[in-house]
């Protein structure tokens, strides 16, 4: 064996044990499409919504902690007298400041912030404890910058400043004296406590969020089980076109529920299957029933003569001697021979009756008619047979006759009945020499 063919059967071999890849359902892959895209985007709109949410409230809670240090340096600024140390306590003119405590628990009260005042840099007041509960005296801001900015003149604002070990948000304004900066007033609230007041905002999101995501991915799912479930009604219907071959299977309505593109795959599945279903029934050769659809009418026209008491009539009619005229002038002249045939049985049965074409030669005949009326259809039928001018291929003219059986309902168990006593009236038609009408 060359080294080719073995990898050849090598590939050949692999292929065989490869699993069948799993199909995968297709309202799951709906749902993955329209879902992923929407979760993604889901999750970018709640990042940047809550980023928005933190600056405003940021924004917010600085304006809150800017009003209460404006209040309080006005206070500070507009007593009267010079502002001085004296014995580690700060004056200002007679009166000591730690009287003025009670302003800023009030301020404290107010506003939900901590409150500050600094003589220079030193925070010689303050609302705040540390964790044993002692006031944070005596300490000074570390940060120059802002102290430098507010003995300018300007108010202060910052996210990051660190006092104990905990961030503030805080707010420095200065305190004049004599117009002239002499300290400055803090405010300030904790990021933890900033973050449990707005933390509800959070929640609020993270929940709506959550519950917008499940109405979606539910809609979705009502929405794709539709579309698939209209899929599967066309797919059902090929199926069973394929499979059990007969002409009963029907599309269901809900695929045309919608005017959209699978209403028009429905419509063609079902004009595919009118044609499918046509030729299924049909004789290529001659265009009539062949014997299988025609069993069906059969069938069809002795329940309803069962059903409703009527008369019908089966004739058989095989062609005489259709062997010698395929034996003497080939095939094709033999072929032409039953496209005419059978073109003048279905012009006499015109609307009285169906024609089909039972086999090679023989046709079969259904009538709603009594023998009578039925013999006489089946005469003139059998005078144009004969009558017509049939060509061999070199042009020459030649005649054709038919033997008829005739079998009329009167009440038989079965349609095969019926069709046994017109193919037994045909073979004794043939047994008397032919061309003849037997009933
Ligand atoms: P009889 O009068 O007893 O009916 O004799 P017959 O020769 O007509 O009957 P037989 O059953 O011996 O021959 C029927 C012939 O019909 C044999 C077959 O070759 C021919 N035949 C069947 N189907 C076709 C067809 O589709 N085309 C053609 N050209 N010939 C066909
Ligand atoms: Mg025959
Ligand atoms: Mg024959």
């Amino acid at each position: 064996m060359s080294l080719e063919e073995t990898s050849e059967n090598l590939k050949t071999e692999q292929k065989k044990n490869k699993k069948p890849k799993r199909r995968k359902k297709l309202w799951l892959q709906i749902c993955n499409i329209t879902l992923i895209p929407i979760l993604i985007m889901g999750v970018l709109f709640v990042l940047i919504g809550l980023f928005m949410l933190r600056l405003s409230a940021v924004e917010e809670t600085l304006s809150c902690l800017r009003g209460a240090a404006i209040l309080a340096s006005e206070h500070f600024s507009d007593i009267n007298g010079i502002y001085h140390m004296n014995n580690g306590e700060l004056y200002c003119g007679d009166i000591r400041m730690s009287d003025e405590m009670y302003f800023l628990e009030n301020e404290k009260k107010a506003f939900g912030a901590e409150l500050s005042v600094f003589y220079g840099n030193n925070r010689v007041l303050t609302t705040m404890v540390d964790e044993n509960g002692k006031r944070r005296l005596g300490t000074v801001l570390a940060d120059n910058r802002i102290v430098m900015e507010v003995f300018k003149g300007n108010i202060v604002s910052t996210e990051k400043n660190i006092i104990g070990n905990e961030r503030y948000l805080c707010v420095y304004v200065p305190i004049y004296n004599k117009d002239k900066v002499v300290g400055m007033v803090g405010t300030a609230m904790s990021l933890n406590k900033f973050y449990r007041i707005n933390r509800i905002f959070y929640i609020d999101i993270a929940i709506l969020t959550l519950i917008t995501a499940i109405i979606t991915f539910l809609l979705i799912m009502i929405f794709s089980r539709k579309i698939v479930k209209r899929l599967l009604y066309i797919s059902d219907y090929m199926e069973e076109l394929v499979n059990k071959q007969t002409a009963e299977q029907q599309m269901h309505p809900l695929a045309f529920s919608r005017n959209d593109e699978i209403a028009s795959l429905a419509g063609h599945a079902v004009k595919a299957g009118n044609s499918i279903k046509n030729l299924m029934g049909t004789d290529p050769l001659t265009g009539l029933y062949n014997r299988r659809a025609g069993r069906q009418h059969l069938m069809d026209l002795w329940e309803n003569s069962h059903k409703n008491f009527e008369v019908f009539s089966i004739v058989i009619g095989d062609l005489d001697h259709f062997k010698n005229t395929n034996d003497q002038y080939g095939h094709d002249v033999g072929d032409a021979v039953l496209v005419k045939v059978s073109e003048i049985l279905s012009k006499h049965c015109n609307e009285k009756g169906f024609v089909i074409r039972w086999g090679g030669e023989e046709f079969l005949m259904g009538f709603v008619l009594a023998r009578d009326e039925t013999y006489e259809i089946i005469k003139a039928a059998s005078k144009d047979i004969k009558r017509e001018a049939f060509f061999t291929s070199d042009n020459r003219i030649f005649h054709m006759s038919m033997t008829f059986g005739i079998a009329t309902f009167t009440g038989q168990e079965n349609i095969d009945a019926v069709i046994k006593i017109a193919d037994d009236n045909l073979y004794k038609g043939k047994n008397q020499g032919r061309d003849c009408i037997v009933s």
